[in-house]
């Protein structure tokens, strides 16, 4: 079931207090066209009826779309310092549920799902892009590593983050988005070839594989967002 809950926000232009309609928990399987407003980044945005300036809050929920195999705990960028506390309770959450702890329906549903953290919209919206495109997201990583050794820019936390904001037969977008709004500072177009290079010489990959597919939170930037 997705579930929301009416709480008061402020905006963040003009302060006044507005009732928003927060989002604690999304079944895509049942609410497909939640899953497409993620991915546009239309999903918890609204006007604020005293100044009209649209805003997002910081996520934090359960993403669900379990005939895509996903499970993601969904948290706020504000929280990107905590993320190791932050998988685990998404973890736990994922065992009772689905996992070793539930019942036996609740483990038949979870069968080759392996649970994900995220922190903010636009990490959100990349696991959708990618699953949906066939991209796995531990090759999606080193595909992002690659990129960025011929570039002279960086991630820098909280502020700018290198995330898939598209992904074609041909090829694929990745761009520096800003966590907290999704505002796309510049974007690059990699072909698909990459993805298919990367899994078919495994062998040198394989630490940095192993190292960013550690636990919940598959993104090569999760200790520098730390920081
Ligand atoms: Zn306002």
């Amino acid at each position: 079931m997705s579930i929301f809950h009416t709480e008061m926000v402020n905006c963040p232009a003009c302060a006044t207090p507005v009732p928003f309609k927060l989002v604690y928990s999304v079944n895509a399987d049942r609410r497909p066209d939640l899953r497409d407003a993620i991915v546009a980044g239309t999903f918890q945005r609204q006007p604020c009826p005293s100044c009209g300036t649209e805003f997002r809050v910081d996520p934090e929920f359960t993403y669900m779309e379990l005939r895509q195999g996903l499970f993601i705990g969904v948290w706020p960028v504000a929280k990107r310092g905590q993320w190791q506390a932050c998988a685990e309770k998404t973890s736990e959450t994922f065992e009772e549920g689905l996992g070793k702890r539930a019942s036996p329906e609740g483990k038949k549903l979870g069968v080759g799902i392996e649970p994900r953290a995220v922190f903010g919209w636009p990490a959100l919206a990349e696991k959708l892009i990618a699953r949906q495109a066939g991209i796995d997201d531990r090759t999606l990583e080193l595909a992002k590593v690659m990129t960025l050794r011929h570039s002279s820019e960086t991630p820098i936390p909280g502020r700018r983050e290198l995330r898939l904001v598209e992904a074609g037969a041909e090829d694929f977008v990745l761009a520096w988005v800003r966590p907290a709004d999704g505002q796309v500072e510049k974007a690059m177009r990699v072909p698909r070839s990459m993805i298919a290079e990367i899994d078919a010489e495994p062998e040198p990959w394989k630490a940095m594989r192993q190292q960013v597919g550690e636990g919940l939170v598959v993104d090569f930037q999760r200790e520098m967002l730390a920081a």
